[in-house]
């Protein structure tokens, strides 16, 4: 599923991000930067040491915020780090934390001259984010990016699971077909 923003576009696939060949991955990582599990093991894993080593010299993230390394081994260029809320209720200020994990993410990658991003569903796992409120939030914060910055040509989703694919790429045609919302 796709949809174009003017001439960026962002879409949903389903894979494993460590494969990606976008110039940057996010990674959803937790407040140490200092490894841990889900995506953030898999990205550590196959992109070797030299990312953790980095990771050491950034002195964690607050969640909300987005701070970049190299891509070690891994196909992609960089590693965009982000931490996501934990989800309680949504009344905890999660979703401005999690739009602001996207923003802050395309904000570095932009002032990295990065121009293609690939995202997890960051929140979704150990986090407890409901896939379907990410996925809005996750798909409206990089629409309005996009909208103001062309600079970055695609942005894509890539869910781990066909349930997270499906989500996704509903709230995708969803949000294309409004065109605005
Ligand atoms: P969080 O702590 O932010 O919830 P997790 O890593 O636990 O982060 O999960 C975030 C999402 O990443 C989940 O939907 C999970 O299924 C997915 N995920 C796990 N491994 C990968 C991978 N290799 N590629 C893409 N997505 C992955």
């Amino acid at each position: 599923m796709r949809i174009m923003i003017g001439k960026s576009s962002v879409e949903a696939v389903q894979g494993d991000i460590t494969k990606d060949y976008s110039h940057a991955i996010v990674n959803a990582a937790n407040k140490t930067l200092l490894g841990g599990g889900g995506v953030d093991g898999a990205i550590h894993r196959a992109g070797g040491p030299e990312i953790l080593e980095q990771c050491h010299r950034l002195n964690g993230c607050d969640t909300g915020d987005a701070k970049i390394t190299t891509g070690g081994r891994l196909p992609a260029k960089y590693v965009i780090h982000t931490v996501g809320p934990v989800y309680h209720d949504g009344k905890h200020n999660e979703p401005e934390l999690l739009a602001s994990c996207h923003r802050r993410s395309l904000e570095v990658a932009l002032s990295n001259g990065v121009r293609t991003v690939a995202f997890p569903a960051i929140s979704c796992g150990v986090y407890g984010y409901p896939v379907p409120k990410a996925a809005a939030i996750a798909i409206k914060t990089v629409r309005t990016f996009l909208q103001k910055h062309q600079e970055i040509e695609r942005v894509r989703f890539v869910l781990f699971d066909a349930d997270a694919l499906r989500v996704f790429a509903g709230e995708l045609e969803r949000q294309g077909n409004a065109g605005k919302e």
